[in-house]
């Protein structure tokens, strides 16, 4: 690719300006230190959503909680409430210690998003908070319903008979469908959603027997979304949830961080100058992790350190935070295949807006290679017992890559945390993986013990 001009500059200037490129393009591991991190006060400025949004999107969310109860039984445990627990996993910190032969100061801890419920993935934060809150606007618009009321009344004949008149699109690689796909059919809207090649056939089967209309392509998530889009724009009863905009998505997932920090309080774990926290987050098109470390920044502020993991086929958020060129470039743009067996993370162009709010308070990005996810797979099933979707495991590299590259180390220095990292939480926000049929999960595991017994 050698005289190719990447957005007006040839690959050359483009290789000198950013050397880190040279690995990247040839899809090899990277840990990249964010030079624009700055501290919280300057870096929030950069956002124009605030803490009050956040609030209100929480408290929104607990208003709705009389009817998920009614209507997810699953979440009566939690009155309606969509949480995941917090689990600290010693056994896997060992193993990956031998496996990696490194030393992970500190403790590390699972979020397990990946057994929230109704969706099984981070997903069912942003994506059912959006439908929701697009239900609460119509039915509050008619005057069909008002704030104060007990919102489990919209489980009837006369609220889903009202919600069928108007529809809702959207454009996913899998998990974001289920979410919208399952969330929406419940309450009554009419649905639609446009899937990627990556796409599982289990999730489409799925979301087909709820009432759900699946539309596939053999293109990659970017084609899914437009197409999506353009459907939406042809009818104006049809909304159309922009995972690559969406700040109400983004608020949905940023909910996360005070729901967590009652979870550290209850587990006596503090965080502080002398506590630092480490976050993991896999990153496709930005929305979720990027909302999550939004929330954590805001509570946490200079005490909360918040990276990125991609698969090293689709780094599409790397690059766009690197060369600072966001949504204009896509991983295509420098022969980057957008092809990993980590579904969830298989996008190729990241969101402008989650690049753009977030470009100074986001501490890294680091990538992965898919035999990587696989064999972290099998040792968190071995140690703790959990299974995760591939995905979910670009969480657990980054505690990995912090202590065991040169930029981890200079990350530390640069923030004078040699002293406290001892006391370090870290973590791995596990972002999917309980829904996956059994088979499935067998056929992952499988491939993370073959992929050891061959290194
Ligand atoms: C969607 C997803 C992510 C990343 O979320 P984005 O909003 O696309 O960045 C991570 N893990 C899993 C399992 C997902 O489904």
């Amino acid at each position: 690719m050698n005289k190719e001009i990447i957005l007006d500059k040839n690959i050359e200037d483009w290789l000198t300006e950013y050397p880190l490129l040279t690995k990247i393009i040839k899809t090899k591991e990277v840990f990249w230190i964010n030079p624009k991190l700055t501290n919280f006060k300057e870096g929030i400025k950069n956002v124009s959503l605030t803490e009050k949004d956040v609030l209100d999107a929480s408290k929104r969310l607990d208003r709705f909680a009389p009817y998920i109860s009614k209507v997810f039984p699953e979440t009566n445990k939690t009155k309606g409430i969509i949480e995941s627990p917090l689990v600290k996993i010693p056994n896997m910190k060992n193993l990956i210690e031998e496996e990696f032969n490194f030393q992970l100061h500190g403790d590390l801890i699972l979020k397990c998003d990946s057994h929230l419920p109704i969706s099984g993935s981070i997903k069912a934060r942003g994506g059912i908070y959006e439908v929701l809150k697009h239900a609460e606007d119509l039915a509050l618009k008619e005057k069909k319903l008002s704030i104060t009321d007990d919102y489990s009344i919209l489980d009837s004949y006369d609220f889903k008979k009202f919600f069928s008149e108007y529809s809702i699109a959207v454009g996913s690689t899998g998990n974001l469908g289920l979410s919208i796909g399952i969330m929406s059919a419940k309450i009554g809207f009419k649905v639609t959603v446009h899937m990627s090649a990556d796409a599982k056939q289990w999730k489409k089967d799925l979301l087909r027997s709820k009432g759900v209309t699946v539309v596939e392509y053999d293109s990659d998530y970017s084609k899914a979304v437009e197409e999506g889009r353009k459907q939406a724009l042809t009818d104006k009863k049809c909304y159309f949830i922009d995972d690559e905009n969406s700040q109400t998505l983004f608020l949905g997932y940023a909910v996360a961080a005070s729901r967590l920090k009652q979870q550290l309080y209850d587990m006596n774990i503090p965080v502080d100058t002398d506590h630092p926290l480490f976050v993991y987050l896999p990153c496709g098109v930005g929305g979720g992790p990027g909302g999550v470390a939004f929330g954590l920044k805001l509570i946490f502020k200079d005490n909360v350190h918040c990276f990125f993991g991609e698969p090293t086929h689709s780094p599409c958020m790397l690059l766009g935070l690197m060369t600072e060129k966001h949504d204009k470039v896509c991983v295509q743009d420098f022969g980057i295949d957008n092809i990993t067996a980590a579904d969830g993370l298989a996008v190729g162009r990241p969101s402008g807006f989650v690049g753009k709010s977030l470009e100074y308070m986001i501490s890294g990005d680091y990538t992965i290679q898919d035999e990587t996810l696989y064999h972290l797979l099998k040792l968190l099933a071995d140690s703790e017992n959990i299974y995760l979707e591939p995905s979910a495991l670009a969480s657990i590299a980054g505690g990995i890559n912090l202590f065991k590259t040169n930029s981890g180390y200079d990350y530390l220095i640069k923030n004078n945390l040699e002293n406290s990292i001892i006391n370090a939480t870290h973590i791995a926000w596990a972002t999917g993986g309980s829904m996956v049929p059994k088979k499935e999960m067998n056929e992952y595991y499988k491939k993370g013990t073959y992929l050891m017994k061959n290194e």
